[in-house]
């Protein structure tokens, strides 16, 4: 969905392992060249920020990238900066403390609503502060970071929207309601 690597990039790799190259030095070079772009795009600069250090991201480990962890990367989802462009709100501020705009960025680095729930965080990673640039690096470090931190990230949404439904399926219903149409009709054309 976002951080995919250039089908270029995967061609000319593909090229020297057929020239003979080995495996392990292609792939280093794919990555220093994935590198390369990602620092000298102007594209995509928020998740930038939180995933400077490509190479680390493609190495991780464990792939899966958890529903909640993917709204802040991408800062969709129950952000009302976000739902105020599919008239969803009538205004982009923090539903919590009145701050503009209600951003990913806000909600888990800054609010100070969840000022407890950034200091229990912290105490699961283990530093003095949890940053846009320092977050996803410590996730990645150790999975028993990372696990905790998922389960503190998961309680900031349940605490932030209780009784919300899904922030995708929300902006699909403003969409639709737009069009003159149900999602009901919707999902009958698309099996159609
Ligand atoms: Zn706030």
């Amino acid at each position: 969905m976002y951080l995919a690597c250039p089908l270029s990039l995967l061609a000319e790799e593909r090229s020297t392992l057929y020239k003979g190259t080995e495996k392990a030095i292609a792939r280093e070079t794919l990555l220093r060249s994935l590198q390369s772009r990602w620092d000298n795009s102007n594209k995509g600069r928020w998740i930038y920020r939180l995933i400077s250090d490509i190479t680390s991201w493609f190495r991780r480990r464990h792939r899966e990238v958890s529903f909640h962890l993917c709204q802040v990367l991408t800062s969709h989802g129950y952000f009302n900066e976000y739902l105020l462009k599919y008239y969803r709100r009538e205004s982009g501020e923090c539903t919590q403390c009145g701050a503009t705009p209600d951003s990913a960025e806000h909600a888990v680095f800054a609010c100070d609503a969840w000022h407890n729930w950034r200091r229990e965080t912290c105490g699961y990673l283990e530093v003095d502060q949890l940053t846009p640039d320092n977050m996803i690096g410590l996730m990645l470090k150790r999975k028993r970071k990372r696990r905790g931190f998922n389960t503190a990230k998961e309680r900031l949404f349940e605490l932030k929207h209780p009784q919300e439904e899904n922030p995708d399926r929300l902006v699909l219903k403003a969409w639709l309601r737009r069009m003159g149409r149900t999602e009901r009709t919707e999902e009958k054309t698309q099996t159609s």
